[in-house]
C-alpha cells in the first residue's frame, strides 16, 4: 500500500481543478500598514495588501501593540493551561467584560478563535435544546456549517437573506417545535448585509431563538463599533451575538455573547471550551485596548467607509467590474478560477500588490473574484495606483472591461 499516493492524488486533483492554493510569505511593517515585505523567490520585495482582514489596521495600533507588551513583560506569555486546570488569568476576564457591554448582553465566552465559537457554540446550544430545528442561511460561514453538523440536529437551509423562505420554514416547522435560526449580518464574500430587523421580527413571531455572526461586523458598524445590530437597534433581540478578536479588533480570539444562563451552560457543556488552553494573557490585553479604543473613536470607521466608496468609485471609473455592495468589501468580478488565480500574481509580480484569490469553495464556482479590502490607511496614491495596474492586467489577461462607468454607488 503506498500511503503517500493518496495524498500526492488529492493535492493533484486540486491542481486539475485549478484551485491549489499557494501562499505567499509575507512580513507586515508596524507602523506602516498597508505595506509589507514579501519574501519572494528572488527575495524580499515591498509590497501593498489589499486583501486583508485587519480592516481597521488595529493590529498596528499603538495601544494595542503597547498592550499585548505591556502584559507579556508583565506576566509572561502563555496562560498555562485551559481554565479548568488554571483558572481564569485576570486579562481574560477584562475582556469577557469588555465583550459583553459591548453587545449589551450580560455575559461573554471566549474561545480560541471565531471559528472554534462558532463550532463549539453552535453545536453544544443545539444540543441542550430538545428535538432542535436549526434554520440555516445558504452562505452561512464553514465554522457555522461544522456547528450545526456537530449538533447532530435537523438542519434546514433558506435561501441567502431570503426573509419569505425563511417564515415558510418556521411555518412549516409550527409552534411546539424550538427552532434556532443561524445566519451572518454581514456576509463578506459578497459585502452584503442581512435583513436582522426582519428576522427578529420572525423568531419573535414564531417563537425562534436567534444566533448571529458579526464577525465581519464588530468594531466596524455601530456607533461603539458593537456591529451591524447595534447600527440597526436589534442587538437586544438577538439571542446569541457571536464575533471575532482577529480581524478589525487585528489580535486572535472568538467569542460569543449571551444572557447569563446561556453563557454559563455553553461555558459548562462545550468540548471546545473545556478541553483546550484560553487564549494568552497579552492577546486578551490587547483585544480589549482595541474593542475600547474603538467603543470611542469613530475616525477609524468613518475612514475605512469612505476610503472603500473611493476605491469602488475609482475601480469603477476605470472600467472594472466592481460587484455593487454597500459595506466595505470590494468585490471585483473575474469568473474563472485560472484567470484569478493569474491576475493575482501578475499583480503581485509585476505591480507590488498583494490580493489572494477567490476561488471555490470559498465561492461559488463561476464566482471567482478578487477580494478587496480597503482600511483607513490605503491612501489617493495607493487606490490610484490599485486601479492602474487592475487595468492593466485586465489587458493582459483580455478580460472584459466596461466602456461607460456605472452609475456611482
Ligand atoms: C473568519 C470568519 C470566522 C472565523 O473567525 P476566526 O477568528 O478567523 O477563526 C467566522 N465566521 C466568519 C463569517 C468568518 O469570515
Amino acid at each position: 500500500m503506498n500511503y503517500n499516493q493518496f495524498f500526492r492524488d488529492a493535492v493533484n486533483r486540486l491542481h486539475d481543478e485549478r484551485r491549489y492554493r499557494v501562499f505567499a510569505d509575507l512580513e507586515r511593517i508596524a507602523g506602516r500598514f498597508p505595506l509589507a515585505t514579501w519574501h519572494s523567490p528572488n527575495g524580499p520585495r515591498s509590497v501593498v495588501m489589499w486583501c486583508s482582514n485587519d480592516y481597521l489596521g488595529m493590529g498596528q495600533h499603538p495601544k494595542v501593540v503597547g498592550a499585548m507588551v505591556e502584559t507579556a513583560t508583565r506576566v509572561g506569555t502563555g496562560a498555562g493551561g485551559t481554565r479548568n486546570i488554571a483558572g481564569n488569568h485576570h486579562p481574560l476576564v477584562g475582556l469577557e467584560r469588555e465583550l459583553a457591554d459591548l453587545h449589551g448582553k450580560e455575559a461573554a465566552l471566549l474561545f480560541t478563535s471565531g471559528y472554534v465559537s462558532n463550532q463549539t457554540g453552535i453545536s453544544t446550544l443545539a444540543k441542550l435544546i430538545p428535538d432542535c430545528l436549526i434554520l440555516s442561511d445558504t452562505l452561512n460561514h464553514n465554522s457555522m456549517i461544522e456547528g450545526i453538523r456537530q449538533s447532530g440536529c435537523e438542519r434546514q437551509v433558506f435561501r441567502h437573506n431570503d426573509v419569505a423562505h425563511l417564515e415558510e420554514l418556521l411555518i412549516a416547522a409550527g409552534s411546539q417545535r424550538p427552532k434556532l435560526i443561524a445566519c451572518e449580518s454581514l456576509y463578506s464574500m459578497d459585502g452584503d448585509i442581512a435583513p436582522l430587523s426582519k428576522i427578529c421580527d420572525l423568531a419573535e413571531r414564531y417563537g425562534a431563538m436567534t444566533y448571529v455572526d458579526e464577525v465581519h461586523a464588530v468594531g466596524m458598524y455601530g456607533p461603539r463599533g458593537g456591529g451591524i445590530a447595534e447600527r440597526d437597534g436589534v442587538m437586544h433581540r438577538i439571542d446569541v451575538l457571536e464575533g471575532t478578536l482577529a480581524k478589525a479588533f487585528g489580535c486572535l480570539g472568538g467569542y460569543i455573547t449571551a444572557k447569563a444562563e446561556i453563557i454559563d451552560a455553553v461555558r459548562s457543556y462545550a468540548p471546545g471550551f473545556i478541553f483546550t488552553t484560553s487564549l494568552p494573557p497579552a492577546v486578551c490585553a490587547a483585544a480589549t485596548a482595541a474593542i475600547r479604543h474603538l467603543k470611542s473613536s469613530n475616525w477609524e470607521r468613518e475612514r475605512h467607509q469612505e476610503r472603500a466608496a473611493r476605491t469602488k468609485a475609482v475601480l469603477n471609473a476605470a472600467g472594472l467590474p466592481v460587484m455593487s455592495t454597500s459595506t466595505h468589501i470590494v468585490p471585483v468580478f473575474v469568473g474563472n478560477p485560472e484567470r484569478c488565480k493569474q491576475a493575482c500574481d501578475l499583480l503581485l509580480q509585476e505591480h507590488g500588490i498583494y490580493i489572494q484569490p477567490i476561488n471555490y469553495p470559498t465561492v461559488a464556482k463561476g464566482t471567482e473574484r478578487l477580494r478587496i479590502t480597503p482600511s483607513p490607511y490605503h491612501d489617493d496614491a495607493l487606490i490610484d495606483q490599485l486601479a492602474e495596474a487592475l487595468v492593466q492586467v485586465w489587458h493582459r489577461l483580455d478580460l472584459p472591461l466596461h466602456a461607460t462607468p456605472l452609475a456611482a454607488e
